[in-house]
């Protein structure tokens, strides 16, 4: 059904590269151990052992030193911003940002200015990556019309556009009638159907999530049922149609409950969660530092383990960091007025692995999983180490600390919930559909 090819990036230069003793860590592939990689016109052309390749005449050594080499992150939500609201983010910086981050690629959100609605506007945004995107980026569309919730846009020919899917992220698609009818839809156009849940009749008014916290300081709260009663209701809705959805930033115990039922009762559901909702909890809030404010909100802790245990377990399928980019200014106002969001595409792999892989709590395999999971839920090709495939790969000092946001961003905003942190685990090259599209400033590569 799908016309184009739903990825699209810039002008790039295919890749030369040695990878000198690198550790390479590809779970799907099986490969846990020091190698050379030799990367050939943007492709994978060898892995054999450390000091194995001689490096062809001309091209760029990396003198790995045993860091390790990942298979490159996907990211299936991201905001770029774009059309309209460039002065948060475009899609030069946003995509800069993800390649820092060690993204392969990312999926950008449609609830832009004007909302991604229509083929022409899908067009035009597709154009413009072709000429901007440092990185490989797919685009949702939206469900409905301007996002309003009503009228169904036209799915099939945005499907033959490129859209890779659908949604109305930002908000819900309140309408359970509504959202029947996409799902009939996507029968015949097919394409994921990405869902942000919440029903505003119980969110409403809330900055944060309810419960001691929202009450310590007095701020309107947001239930965990906002999100856990439209996760299940939405759940029904995909197995009696037999269609297929995606839940996004799943943050309490209650969603990841009906995600499991759902999945157990062989309904076609999939679900990411948040490196904010997996280290940060609502104890995070108290200073009311306006980064702290997103949608969903952060939650409990008690609930932050069960999204814990639910990405271990699998309950939920991949990591999506939900960047979202505000401008200083809209952020740097009193906390019930500020805009929800914060950005993460820069420090999900550090977050994640000070946070839960020294800890313990999750395997750095599982994890690498979890963080290149997302391509296969849009039914796009997974990114792996070995010989033949496109060179999407990343490398990572693991034992590099750094302060996030020490030396400024790649994203054109600064409202990253992590800044200011220590964090462990440093990305120093970034190759993205076979180009390199990021070195770290001070990681030193030497020429043959
Ligand atoms: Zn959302
Ligand atoms: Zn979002």
């Amino acid at each position: 059904m799908m016309a184009a090819n739903p990825l699209i990036h810039g002008p790039s230069t295919p890749a030369e590269l040695l990878l000198a003793d690198v550790h390479v860590l590809d779970p799907r592939a099986g490969i846990d151990v020091r190698h050379d990689v030799l990367v050939r016109d943007g492709y994978i052309a060898e892995l054999a052992e450390p000091g194995g390749i001689d490096g062809p005449e001309g091209i760029e050594t990396v003198h790995g030193q045993g860091r390790h080499l990942l298979p490159a992150f996907f990211d299936p939500h991201v905001h770029l911003r774009t059309p309209g609201q460039e002065h948060k983010e475009d899609l030069e910086t946003g995509t800069r940002a993800a390649a820092a981050g060690g993204f392969g690629a990312v999926i950008a959100m449609p609830n832009t200015e004007p909302v991604i609605d229509s083929a022409p506007l899908l067009r035009s945004l597709r154009d413009s990556a072709a000429r901007e995107a440092r990185v490989p980026v797919g685009f949702l569309a939206a469900i409905t019309r301007g996002l309003e919730g009503e009228e169904l846009t036209e799915m099939a020919e945005l499907r033959e556009g490129g859209a890779l899917g659908f949604t109305d992220d930002g908000l819900p698609v309140r309408s359970a009638g509504t959202l029947r009818k996409a799902l009939q839809y996507q029968r015949l156009c097919g394409g994921v159907i990405s869902l942000h849940e919440e029903d505003p009749t119980l969110s409403r008014g809330g900055s944060i999530r309810e419960g001691a916290v929202s009450a310590a300081l007095g701020i309107g709260g947001i239930p965990t049922v906002s999100e856990s009663t439209m996760v299940a209701r939405d759940a029904a809705l995909a197995g009696y149609e037999r269609a297929r959805v995606h839940f996004q930033h799943l943050s309490c115990a209650a969603s990841v409950q009906a995600v499991t039922h759902a999945k157990a009762t062989g309904v076609s559901v999939s679900a990411e969660v948040t490196p904010h909702h997996l280290l940060l909890s609502e104890e995070d809030v108290r200073g009311m530092d306006t980064r702290m404010k997103m949608n969903p909100p952060l939650p409990s802790e008690e609930d932050r383990q069960a999204l814990v245990a639910g990405l271990r377990e699998g309950a939920i399928d991949c990591v999506a960091t939900d960047h979202a980019p505000h401008a200083r200014e809209e952020k740097e106002v009193p906390f019930e007025q500020a805009p929800m969001g914060t950005t993460g595409l820069e420090t999900a792999f550090a977050a994640l692995y000070t946070g839960l892989v020294l800890t313990g709590e999750l395997p750095l395999a599982l994890r690498v999983e979890r963080m290149t999971a997302g391509a296969a839920l849009f039914d796009l090709p997974t990114p792996r180490i070995a010989p033949g495939e496109p060179a999407n790969l990343t490398l990572i000092d693991l034992d590099a600390e750094w302060i996030a946001g020490e030396h400024g961003w790649e994203s054109r905003s600064d409202n990253c919930c992590f800044a200011g942190r220590r964090l462990r685990g440093r990305v120093l090259l970034t190759v993205a559909a076979g180009a390199v599209v990021y070195r770290e400033r001070a990681f030193s590569v030497v020429a043959a």
